[in-house]
């Protein structure tokens, strides 16, 4: 069925209540396995449909944050999303504390309990008043940031649109769209403060309700994080600053040579990779859907079965418009068993990612739902360093198709891809160390929050230099990293997954048949496995180690300087 043709209805939060305090009773009250699993499974039935209504009125809204209709309708669901888990909970601890536990692990996997227990210790009723309250205060943060009307160029930019001006080669468009952009979140540097000052309180209440010290455990077990806690990350970021940190400082100095900018770097000028240009795509937004096409077609039969699927049920809506929502996601549609992916197009290579990154998040769900059938519907979807690796690996997997994406800037492509993964990963080890002390020490000003966040730009990003330009420059940049507001701890999964998807990099350099089935494996687990399991199933190394940044830290230099840089000006 066509994402169109769809009829949204919205969902009965009384109906949804009696058929979870229904189906607790039957499963708690079921004198044998078999009736006990028959009863979850209608149960999950019946949910499948309820997010699936869910799901579209989120996606309805993002796509025109303008529709009156939808506008409510995403109302609805921010308050109504912390009484539905309250009831899909209860089914869970039904589950969890049935008689036939043992049995129904058996059948379901140790991972779906554990993350029933996960669930337990992260929500209880008493806390749905800051839960809707955060709910609230996310939408009020996305809907500042998507009303962003930025004088420009003579006319009216979205912020996603932004970003083509703020990678152009020529320093005055690009250094004054920088300004422009950092006026923008300047002139709304009081909402934006308040915003997040309300949210860490919000959170940390939370926590202390629940008996935490802080938020920082909350996180983590919303999370579900079962196979690594806060030492292991601070082993990764012992890791990323010992090795990562010093190649990608080396890859600035060399940018700064080749471009001719000063080091270290004002924002804008990191911004600019070559003195050229960025690689931006050969050809439209139609021919890059049409080689997206071409690309997952020849990639594998699976991957092509699925972007049939996509294409054909238009299960995308990728380009930006006024009022639609910035960013890009893709949302799983269980009843119709296929993903919906959402992004903004904005004529950078950013474009190209969304059709590698976002359809690798699609790609993993449909072979979940449409192909492998995985049931329950919360082991379609592994924790989110997993998921990352999906996506973050197919970005490297489109290697061999660059040239119908790129033409000649193909090998800037390369190159900057590389470059972009690496030098990320200081970046995203940053965001989350600066949310384990903002949540640590919540009383914080906003201006200590700032303080923090110069800090550690000093460790994490020494290329750096802030040079007083408008917000960017004074070091208040994090407030426009949504997922700070929006998904406290979620960044760093971004980077365990750059630690898989860089060691798939390496694998396809040398066989790209086996680094293929390898992923191939990881993903036919969907969300059966933990992170650590999942890295087992493909024969990856854990970046807890600290070898494995190391290694990764060298194959990439060795690449990069043995790239061609006669294409690299
Ligand atoms: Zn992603």
């Amino acid at each position: 069925m066509k994402f169109s043709e769809i009829q949204y209805k919205r969902p009965e939060i009384d109906e949804i209540k009696s058929v979870c305090s229904s189906a607790c009773e039957k499963i708690a009250g079921a004198k044998s396995f078999e009736v006990a699993d028959r009863e979850f499974e209608n149960y999950q039935k019946y949910i499948k449909k309820i997010m699936t209504m869910l799901y579209i009125a989120v996606v309805r809204h993002s796509i025109n944050t303008e529709d009156e209709f939808y506008d409510k309708e995403n109302d609805f669901v921010d308050e109504v999303s912390p009484q539905l888990t309250e009831y899909t909970e209860s089914v869970d601890k039904a589950l969890f504390e049935s008689k036939f536990k043992d049995q129904l692990e058996n059948k379901y996997g140790k991972l779906f309990f554990k993350n029933i227990e996960l669930s337990m210790k992260s929500f209880s009723p008493e806390i749905i008043p800051q839960m809707q309250e955060e709910n609230k205060l996310v939408s009020e943060y996305e809907k500042l940031l998507a009303s962003a009307q930025i004088k420009f160029d003579n006319a009216t930019k979205t912020l996603s649109e932004m970003t083509y001006y703020k990678t152009s080669p020529d320093n005055d468009i690009r250094n004054s769209a920088w300004k422009a952009e950092g006026e923008f979140y300047r002139s709304h540097e009081n909402e934006l403060d308040s915003l997040y000052d309300k949210l860490v309180k919000v959170r940390d209440s939370k926590a202390k309700i629940m008996g935490y010290d802080n938020y920082v455990g909350l996180g983590y077990n919303e999370m579900k994080r079962s196979c690594f806690d806060a030492h292991d990350i601070e082993k990764f970021r012992k890791g990323v600053i010992d090795y990562i940190v010093p190649l990608a400082s080396e890859l600035y100095k060399q940018q700064a040579e080749r471009t001719g900018a000063q080091y270290p770097l004002s924002f804008a000028d990191a911004a600019l990779l070559f003195k050229s240009g960025n690689a931006r795509p050969s050809g439209t937004s139609e021919d890059i859907l049409n080689h997206a096409k071409k690309f997952y077609h020849e990639l594998s039969p699976q991957t092509a079965a699925f972007i049939d699927s996509m294409y054909q049920n238009e299960m995308l809506d990728v380009l930006s418009r006024k009022g639609k929502q910035g960013g890009g996601y893709c949302i799983e549609l269980y009843e119709y068993e296929t993903p919906f992916i959402f992004a903004n197009f904005n004529g950078t290579s950013g474009d190209v990612e969304v059709m590698t990154h976002e359809a690798g998040h699609a790609f993993a769900f449909y072979q979940a739902m449409a192909v492998n059938k995985i049931f329950p519907i919360e082991a379609v979807c592994p924790t989110m360093e997993s998921a990352e690796i999906h996506s973050m690996s197919m970005e490297f997997f489109s290697w061999n198709w660059a040239e119908g994406f790129f033409g000649n800037d193909t090998e800037k492509f390369k190159y900057g891809h590389l470059f972009g993964a690496i030098t990320f990963i200081p970046y995203g080890t940053m965001v989350d160390h600066f949310q384990h002390i903002i949540y640590e020490q919540p009383k914080l000003s906003p201006n200590e929050r700032h303080d923090v966040w110069r800090k550690l730009l000093k460790t994490y990003m020494p290329w750096m230099k802030l040079d007083g330009s408008p917000f960017y420059g004074e070091g208040m940049g994090w407030q426009r990293q949504s997922h700070i507001y929006s998904s406290p701890f979620y960044y760093i999964d971004y980077c365990l997954a750059q630690a898989a998807a860089l060691q798939f990099w390496r694998l396809a350099q040398s066989d790209m048949k086996d680094a293929w089935n390898r992923y191939m494996e990881l993903v036919s687990h969907a969300g059966k496995l933990n992170y650590l399991e999942l890295l087992k199933t493909a024969g990856l190394k854990s970046p807890f180690d600290e070898n494995t940044l190391k290694d990764i830290a060298q194959s990439a230099k060795v690449w990069l300087d043995s790239a061609d840089k006669s294409h690299l000006l």
